[in-house]
């Protein structure tokens, strides 16, 4: 890997910004930038003729926010999306200049540096859409924002009347251009089960609420709900934009319906530590904290340099599987804060500093975020978004 790049631990992918002074690094996520790039192509096909918004929040999910956003954009993707401003701000000031959506913000946030750097906003209740207009307004500037309606998830969006009183309160300000409705948009309850009754039922509440916006004279550029598992399950549901994101990452938002290459996917981070350690450990030895594992016979155990600081689910405790030289193991012992211990059999040659693959795409036998969720008891989402700060993201393909 010669073209390879450390990125910083604030994945902003700046170079040179590798852990210092520590030479080889014990863990790190490799994230190939051509992959997200494809990706974003797959999703574009799947989209038919709406935009695609990447969504690169919480750090491209783990991956990092600004490689993402680029690798995303020269994919295709004419939007990014992000959870909070300070996501949207720092794609600005890394040169990001793509149309962004920020959509989850309190009382107080900084709207008015928002504005300044051509943020869109969302806009869910009245007290966002008041603090908007007033930065807009001490500015001299129009804001941009897309009104967000509730049509069942009960997170954020007006919900039921709040909507006929927060669109035309909207209008009225759009009337002294304070702000610009540019879109109405929604998130799905159930979209990774298509066939969910919920789902009809959103969507026609929110194809409702657009006919509002659109009867109270909002001249509208994107209506927009759906996620990746409805991009890729629900051709129906992608309006004028689709909002993927862990689809970008090469992961199946249905694991129950399909996997990543069913979809024309491939996921884009692998996770690999280098041994630390190897011994050799006779029968009946217990290892790691409250001996949970104890060796059948004598055997060779490696001890892998990455731990729940990092993102590994301590739940993977006897169940998180790995991979080294192509053969599968499964973590021996409770996973501690900064490592965990593998039994590799008797017959192991492994020696310190040979690399042990946690997951990657699983086209060379490796698990994947995937096998590491159902490992766990939780989603992949959480897996590969949970990936410690500590461990640098060194990106290979994309443009650098
Ligand atoms: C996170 C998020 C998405 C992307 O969801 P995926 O399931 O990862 O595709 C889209 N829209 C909103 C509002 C989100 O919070």
């Amino acid at each position: 890997m010669t073209d390879e790049i450390h990125g910083s631990a604030d994945g902003l992918g700046r170079p040179g910004g590798a852990p210092h002074a520590a030479g080889r690094e014990t863990a790190r996520a490799t994230v190939d930038l051509d992959v997200i790039r494809r990706n974003v192509e797959v999703l574009r096909e799947h989209a038919g003729s709406a935009a695609v918004m990447a969504v690169v929040k919480a750090d491209g999910y783990g991956h990092g926010l600004v490689p993402s956003a680029r690798a995303a954009v020269s994919g295709g993707a004419s939007w990014l999306g992000v959870a909070q401003l300070s996501e949207a701000m720092a794609l600005r000031d890394n040169g990001v200049h793509a149309p962004v959506l920020s959509w989850l913000h309190v009382p107080g946030s900084d709207f008015a540096a928002a504005i300044t750097a051509d943020i869109d906003l969302s806009v869910s209740a009245l007290w966002s859409l008041a603090e908007v207009a007033d930065a807009a307004r001490a500015l001299g500037r129009t804001a941009r924002i897309h009104l967000k309606v509730d049509t069942g998830l009960g997170r954020n969006g007006a919900f039921g009347d709040d909507w006929q009183i927060l669109l035309p309160a909207a209008r009225s300000l759009e009337a002294e251009r304070l702000v610009r409705i540019v879109g109405v948009w929604s998130h799905f309850v159930y979209a990774d089960e298509p066939t969910h009754p919920t789902v009809r039922r959103q969507q026609e509440r929110f194809g409702q609420a657009v006919r509002e916006a659109e009867r109270a004279g909002c001249e509208l550029e994107v209506r927009h709900i759906a996620n990746s598992a409805a991009t890729l399950t629900n051709p129906g549901v992608a309006f004028d934009l689709v909002r993927p994101g862990l689809a970008v990452y090469g992961l199946s938002p249905v694991p129950s319906l399909g996997d990543p290459q069913s979809f024309g996917l491939t996921p884009a981070m692998t996770l690999s530590a280098d041994l630390a350690v190897t011994k050799r450990i006779p029968a009946g030895q217990g290892l790691s904290y409250g001996h949970q594992y104890v060796t059948s016979q004598d055997t060779t155990v490696g001890l892998v340099p990455i731990g729940y600081a990092d993102g590994i689910p301590r739940n993977a405790t006897n169940a998180g599987p790995v991979s080294l030289g192509g053969a599968r193991h499964t973590v021996s012992g409770r996973v501690c804060m900064d490592q965990f211990t593998v039994d590799l059999g008797p017959q192991s040659r492994a020696q310190a500093g040979d690399r042990v693959t946690l997951f990657g795409a699983g086209e060379s036998g490796e698990p994947t975020a995937e096998d590491w969720a159902r490992a766990t008891g939780t989603i992949s989402y959480e897996i590969i978004s949970r990936i410690g700060s500590r461990v640098p993201r060194v990106y290979i393909g994309g443009q650098q």
